[in-house]
């Protein structure tokens, strides 16, 4: 990424532009079209509406944190007539509570929702939810920002109809590109949606793919990134092998948290990507996660919205590995101590620990 720029529109680029269309259309588990754009995660969500919609149109929104509001935003930004479904934080949505919002509005165009809510670290039951739009003339449009490359979700399989993620999270690169695929079906929304779109006009991209690779100058240096994360996945066992190691983050850590005495935010279906959970009420959140990363030089997140200074968010997606979940963890016990709250040093390492071990088991 740090060599000298390349011409965006030269052989060399032309090469690796098609590798990594090809290599994005394998991790979404889509015959269709992968668009890359030069777009943050909110760029190609807001894309996934105005690409597929029309002034007025009804949509049912699953608002189960604070990215499930942002879709909310984005569609009453362009317009839309949003049916929000209120979820309590830290809980999945129901497909039959969605499955109420379609019968009580027929005329819903799209279901927009995340598949993990990076906020409550929440994982949506999607393949239930397709259930219900597969059938009927509305799109399923989901935020796969940090389910992608997580957690095993094949978007034609399931019946995903717009999916969207960023080059951020579990690809590990910095942020800046927005990647996003459309199902037949959703193209035949695009056909007659009548939303105004320039920039992030994905039918123009789609169309560039064979040609020149992008409409516009794309972001040829996170580009070029991309497709080195695609080889170092694919020589570590491939997506199926990444999945499996997600899993096993996210069972250590919740093991983890869980001996330490720390309530699970999201203990029913909880999202691979990150897991999160309550402080002790004594703590204060805010300055609990400042001095963990001040003080002893460990980054966890906070609460986002309504939770803020109540929880923390360990993330153990992409780049993180076996032992970042040990230092966290470990940080975290101290840091607790250092607080005051009731603590047994190491019980929650050793509880990591007593799950990690199955992935040397593994490599052997
Ligand atoms: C990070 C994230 C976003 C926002 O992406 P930006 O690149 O900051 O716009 C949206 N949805 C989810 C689920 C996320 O985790």
């Amino acid at each position: 990424m740090a060599a000298p720029m390349i011409h965006h529109r030269g052989p060399e680029f032309g090469r690796i532009f098609d590798r990594v269309a090809r290599a994005s259309q394998e991790l979404f588990a889509t015959r269709e079209a992968v668009m890359i754009l030069a777009a943050g995660g909110t760029g190609v969500m807001e894309a996934a509406v105005s690409n597929t919609l029309s002034p007025g149109d009804c949509v049912i929104v699953v608002e189960a944190g604070k990215f499930g509001e942002r879709w909310a935003e984005i569609g009453r930004a362009w317009g839309l007539q949003v049916h929000g479904i209120e979820v309590e934080w830290g809980r999945a949505v129901d497909a039959a509570a969605v499955e109420a919002q379609l019968e009580l509005h027929p005329e819903a165009r799209a279901v927009l929702v995340q598949h993990s809510e990076t906020s409550t670290t929440v994982l949506h039951p999607l393949e239930d939810i397709a259930a219900l739009t597969r059938e009927r003339d509305c799109l399923l449009i989901v935020d796969g920002i940090t389910s992608v490359g997580v957690v095993d979700a094949p978007m034609d399989a399931i019946g995903i109809d717009v999916l969207v993620t960023a080059s951020q999270k579990a690809l590990m690169l910095p942020p800046g590109l927005g990647l996003v695929a459309l199902s037949e079906k959703a193209w035949q929304f695009n056909a007659c949606a009548k939303l105004p779109r320039y920039y992030l006009d994905l039918a123009k991209e789609r169309d560039s793919l064979g040609g020149h690779g992008s409409a516009y100058t794309p972001a040829i240096s996170l580009i070029k990134g991309l497709d080195a994360v695609y080889d170092l996945i694919e020589n570590s066992g491939g997506w199926s092998e990444a999945y499996r190691r997600q899993d096993l983050l996210a069972r250590a850590a919740r093991a983890g948290f869980s001996a330490l005495g720390l309530r699970l935010l999201a203990p029913e279906s909880p999202s691979p990507a990150a897991t999160g959970v309550w402080l002790p009420e004594t703590v204060d959140g805010g300055g609990f996660v400042r001095a963990l990363r001040d003080v002893m030089g460990v980054t966890v997140a906070g609460g986002q919205g309504r939770l803020r200074g109540k929880v923390l968010r360990l993330g153990h997606l992409g780049y993180q590995d076996t032992f970042d979940v040990i230092v966290g963890l470990a940080a975290v016990e101290m840091a607790l101590a250092r607080a005051g709250a009731q603590v047994e040093l190491g019980r929650g390492v050793a509880a990591a620990e007593a799950v990690l071990a199955e992935m040397y088991r593994m490599a052997e």
